[in-house]
Parts: C-alpha cells; structure tokens; sequence
C-alpha cells in the first residue's frame, strides 16, 4: 500500500488573462518511511507539488491519495482536519511566531488536537525538543536562536502531531552548507528512528544526495523518479524512458 499517490495531477494558476501550469500529468507514489528528494530548479513546481501532496492546495486535474484514500474532493474542514493529524510542515523560513518561545511554537499544532490534553502536550514538548538537542532552550524566542536552532525548532513542531508525513519544502536553503548538513543529518536519523517519511525539495546536489529516493522535476514535469543503491542512483520509472541504468548520485 502507498501511503501517497499522486494521479495525473496537473495545476494550473491563473495569473490575470494568463494560465501558469505548474504540474504536468505528475503521477507518482511511494510507501510509508521514504526518505525523497523533490529536486528541481526554481520554479520547476516543488512547492506546487509539496502543496498538493499536503492537502494545502488542491489540483486542477488529477487525484491524491493518501493511505489508498481519496483527498481530492474532501471538504475544507475535513482536509485541515487530515493535514493536522498526518502531516508536519517544516519550510525555507522556519516561519515560527516570534512572540512565543520555542516550547511554544512546538506546542502550537497541538492545541488544534482536543484529543490531547495539556500533560501530554507537556511531554511531548519536552521529548520533540530533546529530540532536536535544545532541551536547553525551551524558553528562548526565535530571535534568540540561530538559523540552524531554529529550524530544529521547525522539525520539533512538525513531528509533535507524531505525523505519518513531513513535509520540507527547501529546508535548508536559508542554512550555511554545514548547518544545512546538519539539519539533514537530523531529519535523516529522525527517519531511521522513528521512521517517520520525509519528503523534502531542494535545489541542491548535496541535499539531493543524502535522499534515498529522487524526483526530479523540470517546468512542471516528471522528468526522473530514482533509487539510490549502494551510493548510486538507479533510474525506476520515467514518462520517457523505462530502461534502468546506474548513474551518479547528483
Ligand atoms: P518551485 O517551488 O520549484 O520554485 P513553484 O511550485 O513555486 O516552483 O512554482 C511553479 C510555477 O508556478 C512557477 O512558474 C510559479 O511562478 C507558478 N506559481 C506558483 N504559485 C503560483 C500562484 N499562486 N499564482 C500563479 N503562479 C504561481
Ligand atoms: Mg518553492
């Protein structure tokens, strides 16, 4: 079972008398603990794409399945009521509050589930942040954070709902390389421990090579779904082209 599908969706925004098609015909799927790379040049549609398979924007042509369930068509209510439970967001910006403390922004998503009460809120505050390594600064603001502590900060929030999916769209392109390393490295261990799926976009070939699955877009369309094995990239499926070949891993 896939826990997302993605059927010849297309997306097409309009801009005053103009259309923009920012997803072509993109059908993919994958299982549940993928560590994937949507990797693509600005404006190739990865946010386009991360939107749609976060239920924050809906397609113009096409389905979505998350679970073999079909999101497409849900109503407003009903779609934010699957994305607060399923998945965590972590995006270029951090975009924390600025006025509430780190535990704060890690307890925010949580307030929206009535299932879980303020103990339990409490301890998984305490365990997201100890999970990313700033136990220490529960109390700090984002402004008394480095980028890099606040992204940590992002990751806590996005797994407090224990989501069965992250989204990342370019989460570390606001990071210096090692810092971007750095927070790689954590949502890659987060993946191991908990297998928890991350599905993360980016534009750079050394975050794209620490992805064990790759999609590559180009101006909206699927141009390569790949496997890494043993450090390199097998190709698995294109709209063009079916044959496997082992490439490098950029
Ligand atoms: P990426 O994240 O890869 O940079 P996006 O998904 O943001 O790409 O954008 C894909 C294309 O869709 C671009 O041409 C962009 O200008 C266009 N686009 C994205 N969002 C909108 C919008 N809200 N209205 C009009 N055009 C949009
Ligand atoms: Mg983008």
């Amino acid at each position: 079972m896939s826990l997302v599908r993605v059927e010849g969706v297309t997306k097409k925004y309009r801009l005053g008398d103009q259309t923009v098609v920012a997803l072509h015909d993109i059908t993919l799927a994958f299982e549940e603990g993928v560590f994937l790379a949507i990797a693509g040049p600005s404006g190739s549609g990865k946010t386009t794409l991360l939107n749609i398979i976060g239920c924050i924007d809906t397609p113009t042509r096409g389905q979505v399945f998350i679970d073999d369930r079909e999101v497409t068509g849900l109503s407003g209510d009903a779609l934010a009521d699957l994305r607060a439970r399923t998945t965590g967001f972590i995006f270029q910006t951090f975009n924390l509050f600025p006025v509430l403390t780190a535990a704060e922004n890690v307890e925010y998503p949580l307030l929206q589930l009535s299932e879980v009460g303020k103990d339990e809120r409490g301890e998984r505050v305490k365990r997201y942040l100890s999970v990313v390594g700033l136990e220490k600064y529960a109390h700090h603001t984002p402004n008394q954070l480095s980028g890099g502590q606040r992204q940590r900060v992002a990751i806590a929030r996005a797994l407090a709902i224990n989501p069965r999916i992250v989204l990342a769209d370019e989460p570390t392109a606001n990071l210096d390389s090692k810092t971007g390393k750095s927070i790689l490295d954590l949502m890659k261990r987060i993946n191991r421990e908990f297998g928890t799926t991350f599905i993360f976009s980016t534009h750079d070939r050394h975050v794209m090579a620490m992805a064990d699955r790759l999609v590559r877009i180009e101006d909206g369309h699927l141009a390569r779904l790949a496997m890494k094995v043993d450090e390199h990239w097998q190709q698995v499926r294109t709209g063009k082209n079916t044959h496997k070949r082992r490439e490098g891993a950029t």
